[in-house]
Order: C-alpha cells, then sequence, then structure tokens
C-alpha cells in the first residue's frame, strides 16, 4: 500500500553548495500526491507555482547534484539524499517545504533523514503502491561510465568505483537488496565523499562553500582527512548505491528491477530513467501491496522467481 507520514517533521542544517541555513518542514500528502518539493521563500510565486514534483523529467542540472525545477523558475537541488531516505524508509506521499534552493546537507549521508521519518512514523492509505516493473534490460553508457536497469522481483542496487588516482578509495563493489530496513542499516550514514583538489577546485569556483569534513569524506591519495577516519572501509561506494536509490526514486514509484551502476553519478542515473521511459516495452506500471520496507521479501520472492510470482501477489 501507498504511505505517507504520521505527522510533519522540520529539520534545519545548512546547504553544501551554499553553506547558508535551509529549513525543511516534510508533511503528510494524501494518495498519489507523490513526493513534491515547495519552495515557500519564492514569495514571488503562488503556492501551486512554488511546487516541484520530485520527477525526472524535473531534473535539470545533475552536475554536482541532482537538481529538480519547475517551468516558473522554482528549483531545489541535493535532493538525492532526501529521496533515498523517504524511498527507503516506503514514504510515497510527502510534501517538503523549503525555504532555499537546497536540501540541507546533515553529515552528507541519509541518516538524519531516516531518524526523522522513523521518529514520527509512517502510515498505510487506501490506495495501492504504484510499481514500475523492468522488463527488459536497458542501458546507458558513456566511456567507462556504464548504468543497466534489468528485470528482477526485487529492488536490487549494485554499484562499483574505480579511483586509480586514490589508492584508499581504488576499486569497490556492493550490492543492496532495498527490502527489510536494509539501506538504514548498510547504506543510509555513508557520506558524501570528495578528492581533496577537487574540494579545492570547487571552493575556488564559489561550489560546495558549506563543505567541510562534517559533511563529507574527504580523501587525500591514500589517507582520509577527517579525524574520525571512514564509518566502513567501503563507504564510499555504498554513497554512490546510497545516491542512486534517491536518483532513481524519481522515476515516480518503487522501481522493481535490478539497478547496476558502474562509475555512475546523478547524471548517467537520470539518463537511464530517460532511457527507461522512452521505451514503452522496457517497463509496466503495476499496483504492488506488498511493504517492501517492513516485510520480509524473501518470504515472498526471490531473485530467480518468475515475474508471474510477483504479478500474481
Ligand atoms: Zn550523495
Amino acid at each position: 500500500m501507498q504511505h505517507t507520514l504520521n505527522k510533519s517533521f522540520t529539520l534545519t542544517d545548512i546547504g553544501l553548495h551554499s553553506g547558508k541555513p535551509v529549513k525543511i518542514t516534510v508533511k503528510p500528502a494524501d494518495a498519489d500526491h507523490g513526493i513534491v518539493f515547495q519552495r515557500v521563500d519564492m514569495t514571488d510565486l503562488s503556492a501551486e507555482e512554488q511546487k516541484i514534483p520530485a520527477k525526472w523529467n524535473r531534473v535539470v542540472d545533475t552536475r554536482l547534484c541532482t537538481v529538480i525545477a519547475n517551468e516558473k523558475g522554482a528549483n531545489v537541488g541535493t535532493i538525492e539524499h532526501l529521496m533515498a531516505a523517504l524511498r527507503a524508509a516506503g514514504v510515497d506521499n510527502a510534501l517538503i517545504e523549503i525555504d532555499a534552493a537546497e536540501v540541507p546537507v546533515f553529515d552528507g549521508s541519509s541518516i538524519r533523514f531516516i531518524e526523522a521519518i522513523d521518529e514520527v512514523g509512517t502510515a498505510a492509505q487506501n490506495a495501492p503502491r504504484r510499481a514500475i516493473r523492468i522488463l527488459k534490460d536497458v542501458t546507458v553508457q558513456e566511456g567507462d561510465k556504464v548504468v543497466t536497469l534489468s528485470p528482477s522481483t526485487v529492488p536490487l542496487y549494485e554499484g562499483r568505483i574505480e579511483y586509480n588516482s586514490a589508492p584508499i578509495i581504488g576499486d569497490q563493489s556492493y550490492t543492496l537488496k532495498l527490502v527489510n530496513g536494509n539501506f538504514k542499516h548498510d547504506v543510509a550514514d555513508c557520506r558524501t565523499f570528495g578528492l581533496v583538489q577537487d574540494v579545492e577546485a570547487m571552493k575556488n569556483a564559489g561550489l560546495a562553500l558549506g563543505g567541510s569534513l562534517d559533511n563529507a569524506v574527504v580523501v587525500d591519495d591514500d589517507r582520509v582527512l577527517n579525524p574520525d577516519g571512514l564509518r566502513c572501509r567501503d563507504e564510499f561506494v555504498r554513497h554512490k548505491i546510497l545516491d542512486a536509490v534517491g536518483d532513481i526514486a524519481l522515476a515516480g514509484g518503487l522501481v522493481l528491477g535490478h539497478y547496476k551502476g558502474s562509475k555512475a553519478g546523478h547524471d548517467m542515473n537520470n539518463k537511464i530513467l530517460r532511457a527507461l521511459f522512452a521505451d514503452d516495452s522496457a517497463y509496466e506500471v503495476t499496483d504492488f501491496y506488498i511493504d517492501i520496507e517492513e516485510a520480509d521479501m524473501d518470504m515472498y520472492l526471490s531473485d530467480t522467481a518468475p515475474k508471474e510470482t510477483a504479478a500474481a501477489l
């Protein structure tokens, strides 16, 4: 079934790129509302004009983070860590009021959003969840970057990164099954990261002004500059999985498929959704009644189960 929040919550922190304080209030919303951002500080616009649906076809920039905008010029960026938390916690419907152009960064992971959602809890709504079932492989490739969506009865997120210039990152792979709270336990607190030379270049360009060791892992060759080190050895690739969950959540429903990204970022994640929705034979939209964030999916489904198994539930 579709879910929303039991009640609203409000969080405040700085934006990663602006360095300025931002407040978000995440509110319950009706069934079939979806996730919608509202730029309440853009007071020249009406309430409706301030709203930006969190959908793949609203993405206007993916260079440093995922940015969405509407035709009235209302925009909001760095949405991916919040979107990942909402998807993983099974929140289908919410209105997110925000008073700046960027979601607050916190520690550069999704954990603060997960905690806030857990504090208020979620409520089932009287409507089936919308699932986007992948029917055949769809691939986007650019140079050595590749993303594929393949059929799977369980939402799977598989990622690989390779940083030859930073031995401490090196070659890492990870696979997340997006069921049973795995996201919360295994990737939610994995932070965004950057190489020290890239961070310096961004600051010189007036970007990442709020960036610090409080909200990102900064890597210099074979060491991590953060005094407390890493939260897990493969925190880097786990963060890429976190980003992918947030970016693919812009499909507008639960994607029942196997995401596989190699050296992929926000740009490739948006391109794979555009490629998917450009091919009517690659997906179908179905009603889905299992609460994957809670249920032990393995009791119902396995990765090798035929498609009919899931369709019959
Ligand atoms: Zn990220």
